[in-house]
């Protein structure tokens, strides 16, 4: 452990019981003691510190080993609220939650291709002040945490590009910080779903854990023991970017064969079109899962052509960063019945070693696109436990 203050290491320890509770709840203040290693008296005080914070309550009985019942601790749910936004390019959608992630109220609202950056930010705090007006308590809240498309700098909050909308420059943390008075955190919106899936989701304890988000664009977001990667200029896991083809298609960031170009909905579409000559001009992703399910095996193909491109930039990224645990979602993912298997066989043939081609976790989020939106809740919850 890291030696520090008597202060700071009152403060590692609380965040030590905070995190078991969280885990491990009921949980006994003897049970803690013992799992944690810190002395009873001490977690004694730094429960009861927690009780008056509105964190942590006593609760149900526990099993006796003979004696006296212990009283059994949780975490108190309705003690705090968060306030999560996913601000995508076609829709902004605001939740409120409490400790654990369970949704308490729910508002979204389309916004209009090639919005301006006042417009953005206006619809942006309409949906937030609606959230904000169902919370009864107003000092319970913690914080507002956004998750936004496209590149943001988490520093300052600003969000810098998005090709999808076209915004830049958004100044999204000092124009919400000022007009509601919380603490803002804003993140990009593939970090933001790997936090909500590591925070909320089903998964193993994970060393490095990743999650890839495929939809109108590609993003993916790493955590590498309990944290998120961000790299030296805030793009690592731009993996939409990584270059299959050098002489590919023109990518939306202006580069040629990036891995979006292949696997996006629209890259799906138009690949249909071009191997499927009796394919409608309004064709859809939608419609070529549909025709697809229906058993139509040039669509079947589509897909599986997709699952096989979406394996092979998988294998480049275990290779670069060899996670133990891959989550996928998305819309794209809406098809895994095509495309998992593909995915999987594609992983197992290319992976370097027999333990990265067996050993590697390849799953579908079960949060689907939740997962984003709580992770923008838990941007405030991993400050505070
Ligand atoms: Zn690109």
């Amino acid at each position: 452990m890291e030696r520090g203050t008597f202060q700071l290491m009152k403060s590692v320890n609380k965040s030590v019981v905070l995190n078991k509770i969280r885990l491990a709840e009921p949980i006994s203040r003897a049970q803690i003691a013992k799992e944690t290693g810190i002395t009873p008296p001490t977690v004694s005080t730094i429960v009861k510190e927690l009780i008056n914070e509105n964190l942590v309550e006593e609760s149900i009985l526990g099993e006796s080993k003979g004696g006296r019942k212990p009283t059994m601790l949780l975490l108190k749910r309705n003690g705090h609220h968060v306030i999560g936004i996913d601000a995508g390019s076609n829709k902004i959608k605001g939740i409120s939650t409490d400790l654990v992630g369970n949704i308490l109220t729910a508002t979204e609202t389309p916004i209009q291709p090639h919005i301006s950056k006042a417009d953005f930010l206006m619809e942006l705090k309409k949906v937030i002040w609606r959230i904000y007006q169902g919370i009864e308590v107003k000092e319970s809240i913690l914080g507002i945490g956004v998750a936004m498309h496209g590149v943001v700098d988490i520093a300052s909050g600003v969000s810098l590009y998005s090709s999808n909308s076209g915004l830049r420059d958004v100044p999204i943390k000092e124009e919400l910080e000022k007009e509601f008075g919380l603490l803002v955190m804003v993140e990009n919106n593939s970090r933001a779903m790997a936090l909500g899936e590591y925070w909320f989701g089903e998964h193993d304890v994970s060393e490095c854990f990743v999650t890839i988000n495929i939809g109108r664009g590609v993003g993916s977001g790493i955590i590498e023991n309990g944290r998120l990667t961000y790299g030296a200029q805030d793009i690592a896991g731009e993996i939409g970017h990584m270059v299959m083809d050098l002489n590919g298609k023109i990518c939306s960031c202006g580069n040629k064969g990036c891995f979006e170009t292949f696997v996006t909905g629209d890259a799906i579409v138009q690949r249909a079109k071009e191997q499927i000559k009796a394919a409608p001009d309004d064709l859809t992703a939608e419609a070529i899962y549909a025709r697809a399910k229906e058993g139509k095996t040039d669509y079947v193909k589509v897909l599986e052509d997709t699952g096989r491109l979406i394996g092979l930039g998988i294998v480049n990224l275990i290779h670069m960063i060899n996670p133990d645990e891959i989550f996928l979602g998305g819309g794209v993912l809406n098809s895994e019945e095509f495309l998992m298997p593909v995915i999987r066989h594609t992983i197992h043939e290319r992976a370097l070693t027999e333990k990265a081609r067996n050993g590697t976790v390849i799953e579908v989020s079960k949060l689907g696109d939740e997962a984003t939106i709580l992770g923008a809740a838990a941007l405030l919850l991993a400050e505070l436990f």
